[in-house]
Formats: C-alpha cells, structure tokens, sequence
C-alpha cells in the first residue's frame, strides 16, 4: 500500500477534518467531556402521544355518536396511530443510503468490523455523533439508551468502580455496547495524536467492548461503505479511474476474505490502518473513489482451485521494483496458488519514487537493538556483527537472513521479519545489498517498497494510464484470476 499519503493529509490539512465537528450545538473539543445533549429521556418513542388520562370534550362527543360510528371511528384512529408507529420505527432504524441497500444475494454476508484505534485495547476514546442515536447492549440487544439529538464530542471510558462504561457523564451498565446512529455517517472517533486530535467520521454503527480497565472500538460497516472509505486511504487523488476501480475490486476481495477465512474467535475482521487496509473513513468519500466503488459493486477476484471458484486474499503493495514474489516468502505459512506465485514482470513501477531507495547505513548497535526489541530471544547471541543473506528470489529479494552474533552463535530470520524489525520505511522493501563498512552496514541498491506480492499499486497506475482496463489489471498482477459478480 502507498503510505504515508493519507496520514500526512489528515494531520496537516484540517480544511479536510469532518464537518459534523464543526456543526453548532457539537463538540467543543477533547478536553471537555460533555454529557449526553436531550439526554433527559428515557422513553424510547419520546414524540409518541401518551393515553389520554380524562375523557376530554371530544372523546364525550363521539362516544355520544352511537356505537357504530363510534367503533368505526376508534378502528381508523387505531390503524393510523399502528401505521404512524411503523413510520417512527422505520425512521428510528435509519434511512439506507443507495450504497449500503441489502443486495440481491442475502447469503453474501457483507458486514464487515473494523477495529479503531488500533489492535490492542485502549484506556479511552472521544465519541461523538451527529443528530439522533440509539446505543443498545450488543449480546442481549437490550436498549440502554435513546439520544434525540446529536452527541457533543465526550469522553468515552470505563467506569473504574464496577462493569460498565461512562459515555460524557453518563454510565451504561453494559461492557459491550453498540451505538447506532439514526443518520449514517454520523460517528465520530477521536485520537489526540502527538501533533493534534485526529478525528475520523464513520457510516455504520460503533461497537464498545470492555476488557478489564480497557476498551476496544470496533465499526460495524456494510462493505461497500467500508471501502468507500478505503480508496482514498490508498491511493493519491492523481491516480487514474481505473486504477481506483482495480483498488476497489482488489480491497473488496482481501477484506471479504478476511472475513471469511480470518483467525477464528477474533473480534474483527480488519485493522483501520496499514497491518490490513488504510481505512479513513468519511472524509476518504470523494468523487472518484465513490464512482470506482459504485462501478465495481460486488466485485472480488476469484480463482479456480480445482472446480471451485475462490476469492484469495489479494495482497498488494506500493512498488514491487520489477517484479513481484511469492506470497510463501512473505508469510511463510501461505501456500503459493496461482495468484500469489509472484514473478509477474513489472517495470511500470519506475516511476515511483521509491522504484529505487537507498543507501541506508545503521551502526551495528542500533540494527542489534532493533532486531532485539522486536526478537527479545535474539539477544542471547550478543551484538550482531554481520548478515547474510540467504537466498535470494528471481527479483532479487532476500528470502531469509543471517545474524552472526559476537558470542559465535547465530539465528536466522525471514527476510520480511528482518525488514519490518529495522523499520518498513527505513528498509523499504527485502530487495537491497549489505554491506559492511567500520562504523556498521550499508543497506544498498534498494528496489521497491513493500512486501512485493500480488498487485503493485504504481505499476497498476502506469497501466491504468495507458488505457488497460481494470479487469486485465487484476489479472496480469494475480495470474489466473478472474473478477466475478459476488452480488
Ligand atoms: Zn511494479
């Protein structure tokens, strides 16, 4: 994936922060927890009419009517207060924009949970939403509370005395909850970050979960609004249409398989940032991503594993630097189909800046602390005084690498482990030399950015640009593949 774009566009630009922050009568900011605005009742029909409790002037007159007007009368009041109750249910439920309508094939199970925030637990977070919301007990169902209107920007929390949260000033006895708002889009998370609040906006509803003293905040997205908010955390707007159109079939299919063939007994299917796809959410909905979505509704890419027709997880990266590899020099543990063999030839890709990176010199000491505080059981074999690679792929990728320690011993790790333990954007991809000079190594003649399998996103652009179409592009980066209708 092509990182570092969406984030720097988020923190530095807050003509692009969402609106429904700067709407009258919502947050004031982080530091100001608010409590729950309309947040008096509890009734969860407040703008019901309640039974009469006297018998007005009226009631008397058509009592006085005689039995069968009077019942013909009681019997059209009843339907229409029935029918008007379906109305209020209805729009309680939410309006379903074009986008996220049921499909034509309900077996397709399309909600996808995203966790926020990050995998692990956190001590809080800031919440608000946009006009009316329900918030219920996500086991039981139960409702915990009805706000009829918008949700001020308030601190969201444990309660540290007993089970439940505190959402503002108000405590829910629920450890796992779910908000859901009345408009979609109409949640907003809040993350102070070193520089300032990152705020995101999200369709769906939003999952709370307590686990000891800590949350996790999930969305709870349909898939097609999920990756209206994926394109644009992918890609530059500069790319062509049918590069966000190849971006938005190849999301769709790694995030529906995900879902379908991720670790049992995880409480999401994907991250929001880039350990599964940069998802931003709202503020990612412009024009082009919003049309590639729309065009490629449904799709995923599917291949033929001996009569049966599978969607695969549809890795991709930033710059393959001329070839991609195998997914079994990736994640050892995968096995390599078709798609994912690698060694799709790709010299569009030179027109990334990072086609070709380096040299990056570290001391031996700070490549031995880096390697240690991700492998602490490394640490046995001493400073680390040389590497060697072992075994390279037809791109040039280090398939593994050899640590010689002081002590005389050595380990060995994948070439992917050893990158991403310096630093994924200090040692942008497996491909480069090592070399040994007094003060420490030089990491040299570098290619590419990213692991390198499956689609590589400015190959994909060069080949967009000169007119291939979406379709072909899937397939000359995942051999073997077609893209199928799923719904
Ligand atoms: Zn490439």
């Amino acid at each position: 994936m092509i990182v570092g774009i969406a984030e720097a566009f988020l923190v530095s630009d807050p003509a692009h922060q969402p609106g429904s922050q700067r709407q009258k009568g919502t947050g004031s900011g982080p530091n100001d927890p608010r409590p729950i605005q309309n947040s008096d009742s509890l009734d969860p029909c407040p703008i019901l009419p309640r039974p009469p409790t006297t018998r007005s002037a009226a009631w008397s007159a058509l009592a006085r009517l005689g039995p069968a007007p009077f019942l013909a009368v009681v019997l059209g009041c009843t339907t229409l207060l029935f029918v008007g109750c379906l109305r209020l249910a209805e729009f309680a439920s939410g309006p379903e924009p074009e986008e996220t309508r049921i499909p034509s094939a309900p077996h397709v199970d399309r909600l996808i949970r995203v966790r926020l925030l990050g995998r692990a637990p956190v001590a809080d977070g800031r919440l608000a939403v946009t006009g009316p919301y329900s918030i219920h007990d996500a086991r039981s169902g139960a409702p915990l509370f009805q706000g009829t209107g918008p949700l001020g920007l308030c601190l969201v929390r444990p309660d540290p005395d007993a089970r439940g949260v505190y959402i503002g000033g108000r405590r829910l006895d629920s450890d796992d909850l779910v908000v859901t708002p009345v408009r979609d889009g109409g949640i907003t998370l809040a993350r102070p970050t070193r520089r300032a609040i990152r705020r995101r906006t999200y369709r769906g509803r939003l999952r709370i979960t307590r686990q000891g003293d800590r949350l996790t905040f999930t969305n709870l997205v349909d898939v097609e609004s999920y990756l209206l908010g994926v394109l644009r955390g992918e890609l530059p707007r500069s790319f062509h249409p049918n590069s966000f159109k190849a971006q938005a079939v190849a999301a769709r299919t790694y995030v529906l398989f995900q879902k379908g063939e991720g670790p049992t007994g995880r409480s999401f299917d994907v991250l929001d940032n880039e350990g599964s796809q940069m998802y931003i959410g709202v503020q990612g909905e412009d024009r082009v991503a919003v049309a590639a979505v729309r065009a490629t509704r449904g799709e995923v890419c599917v291949w033929n594993d001996g009569g049966d027709e599978r969607i695969f997880c549809t890795y991709y990266s930033s710059t393959c630097g001329g070839r991609s590899q195998s997914v079994e020099h990736f994640r050892a543990t995968e096995r390599p189909i078709p798609p994912l063999a690698g060694n799709v030839v790709c010299e569009d890709c030179a027109v990334s800046a990072h086609y070709r990176w380096g040299p990056v010199r570290l001391s031996r000491d700070e490549v031995t602390r880096r390697i240690v505080a991700r492998y602490p059981s490394i640490r046995k074999i001493g400073p680390i005084r040389d590497l060697i690679p072992k075994g390279l792929t037809a791109g040039g990728r280090i398939i593994r690498i050899q640590l010689n320690g002081s002590s005389g011993e050595n380990e060995t790790l994948m070439g992917e482990d050893f990158r991403l333990s310096i630093g994924g954007r200090t040692l942008k991809s497996t491909c480069f030399t090592i070399e040994t000079d007094g003060r420490g190594f030089v990491f040299a003649n570098g290619r590419g950015f990213g692991h390198g399998v499956g689609l590589c996103q400015y190959g994909m652009d060069a080949k967009a640009s000169r007119g291939m179409n979406y379709q072909d592009i899937l397939a000359v980066y995942y051999p073997g593949s077609t893209v199928k209708k799923l719904y």
